[in-house]
């Protein structure tokens, strides 16, 4: 069930019980910033998410809301992440659903990072 993105932060949901170590994931990356594991429902060869540790519902929410040294610091996580996955060469895709219309089911911010086999186009 797609998310509303501007509603209040929720604690409960499944990604902060990941952060706080209640729901187990297989980790590929943690740091000050962000966290990242596989996803459970692989779409791709490779399907990573990292989130980062703040309390965001979603990249309206974090790119409005977070503080420079957050932003920084979390991006840098998104491409060290996919650089220690070797993904760089040849290459891999990265994005974040918003809301309903993005198909955003889980209300914590979530880049996903696909690769690991050539991808198809974009879907819309
Ligand atoms: O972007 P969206 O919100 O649709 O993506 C949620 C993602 O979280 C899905 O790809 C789903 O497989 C993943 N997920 C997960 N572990 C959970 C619950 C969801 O990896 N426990």
């Amino acid at each position: 069930m797609p998310i509303d993105p501007t509603q209040p932060y929720d604690d409960d949901n499944i990604f902060a019980k990941i952060l706080r170590g209640e729901i187990p994931s297989n980790k590929v990356y943690d740091d000050e910033w962000a966290y990242a594991f596989e996803d459970i429902n692989a779409q791709a060869q490779v399907h990573v998410l990292v989130i980062p540790k703040g309390r965001y519902v979603s990249w309206d929410d974090f790119s409005a809301k977070a503080g420079p040294e957050e932003i920084a610091g979390f991006v840098r996580a998104v491409g060290k992440v996919a650089r220690d996955l070797g993904l760089v060469e040849p290459g891999y895709r990265m994005m974040a659903n918003i809301g309903a219309h993005g198909g955003q089911e889980v209300p914590h911010l979530h880049v996903h990072i696909f690769g690991g086999e050539p991808l198809g186009p974009m879907i819309a």
